[in-house]
């Protein structure tokens, strides 16, 4: 494919450095990106074949624009150029939310009327620094947030008036207070000026809140297929100890509570573990138990205090799992493991540690979460076989 058939698909292609992959057909896409994932796992075995969507187009149900000028002064929203902070005006995205493009649309029109200054990163005037659109997939509530650098919307109710007219699908709208000159797109303070403050969304028939600011998947069609072959990968009988480790929100603990015995919930960060219990009561779901802790420091803990668990399921970030976790976890001897990953690098790094020490790698698939990005999410079940091959282990390295 030409460059000019790229940029008409996209008229940002090249400059906004999302779409990595945006110059192969869809059915190029999948097929690369399992050649990638098969040649890291190639050593423990053989990955089937990739699940993509039927619609590839417009699957991220979480939309961020910064707001600012550009040269002749007219007001811009769009995404930092890769590694930079100039932005790149965007109005539709092929990968966002269209509903969501249409909501930035508007407010990028009614910024003039209601006289909001977008915020200047070099002299730190203005008032509008992002828009945060969460769009919920099955239930289609939207929220709005505003991301401010002081607490002040002049006109508030009228402004959310004029802009509910026009969307009136909103269900809510938060003010985020931003006044640091940082990175971070969202900063400590919040305020709800029109509804809950949250949005709701389903996942495997339970429901999940969402915040501003809790993790949730931005691409809930797929998470739901990548979910469901986590279990049947696990392959519960309705008796299994299980521990859901980086848990998030508790999204794949609660979808398993009800095929096992009991699980435990382990997760860093305070906002999730608070949500996690939260999505738990609401699910009614009681055989699930969250813990805010590091997953290398509870996995340790219960292998020093001689706990069993049946089935670990795991989804550790980028980086991967830590050394900590992953000798916890050889001592805990877990029948099962199933990783969810989202670098395939590290997961291979961590499955060569796991199958040094009498793990077997038995199914492998990855699942498309990111269209017309390079990332790529895997799944993979391994089954304690107790055969260690001291002799092939490498050390483990920070990736
Ligand atoms: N399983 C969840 C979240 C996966 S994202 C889902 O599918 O929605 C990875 C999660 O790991 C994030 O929520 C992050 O906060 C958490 N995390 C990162 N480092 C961690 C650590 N050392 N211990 C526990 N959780 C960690």
């Amino acid at each position: 494919m030409s460059q000019r058939n790229e940029e008409s698909i996209c008229p940002v292609y090249g400059k906004c450095g999302g779409c990595q992959l945006l110059h192969m057909s869809y059915d190029k896409q999948l097929q690369w990106k399992r050649e990638q994932v098969s040649k890291l796992l190639k050593p423990y075995g053989r990955v089937e074949k990739m699940i993509g969507m039927d619609k590839p187009e417009h699957y991220r149900c979480k939309v961020h624009a910064a707001f600012g000028r550009d040269r002749k002064g007219n007001i811009i929203s769009g995404v930092y150029q890769t590694g930079t902070h100039r932005i790149v005006p965007v109005k539709e995205c092929l990968l966002e939310n269209e509903k969501a493009d249409a909501i930035i649309g508007t407010i990028r029109g009614m910024l003039k009327s209601f006289k909001i200054k977008t915020y200047d990163e070099d002299t730190g005037y203005g008032l509008l620094r992002h828009v945060l659109i969460r769009i919920g997939y099955k239930t289609g509530q939207i929220m709005v947030v505003l991301v401010l650098s002081s607490p002040i919307l002049p006109s508030k109710n009228n402004f959310i008036k004029a802009l509910l007219k026009e969307h009136p699908q909103i269900t809510t709208v938060v003010i985020n207070v931003n006044d640091k000159r940082t990175s971070m797109v969202l900063g400590e303070r919040q305020q709800v000026i029109y509804g809950p403050g949250f949005i709701e969304d389903e996942l495997c028939g339970l429901k999940f809140k969402i915040s501003p600011k809790s993790f949730y998947q931005v691409n809930p069609e797929q998470a739901e297929v990548l979910y469901n072959k986590a279990l049947e990968y696990a392959d519960l009988s309705g008796k299994e100890g299980v521990l859901d480790a980086y848990c998030g929100t508790g999204t794949i603990g609660m979808i398993a509570a009800s095929k096992a015995g009991s699980v435990l919930g382990v997760e860093l960060n305070q906002d999730a573990v608070k949500d996690a219990i939260e999505g738990a009561k609401k699910n009614k779901i009681s055989n699930i138990r969250f813990w805010k802790a590091d997953a290398g420091d509870f996995m340790t803990d219960m292998a020093q205090e001689g706990e069993k668990v049946d089935v670990v399921l795991m989804d550790p970030p980028r980086s991967g799992s830590s050394e900590k976790f992953l000798s916890a976890l050889v001592k805990l001897k877990p029948q099962k493991v199933v990783y969810v990953s989202c670098n395939p690098e590290t997961l291979a790094r961590d499955l060569k540690y796991l199958c040094g020490k009498g793990y077997c790698m038995e199914r492998a698939a990855a699942v498309d979460m990111f269209p017309f990005t390079d990332d790529i999410e895997t799944v993979v079940r391994m089954q304690y076989r107790g055969r260690e091959k001291k002799e092939k282990q490498l050390p483990y390295m920070k990736i």
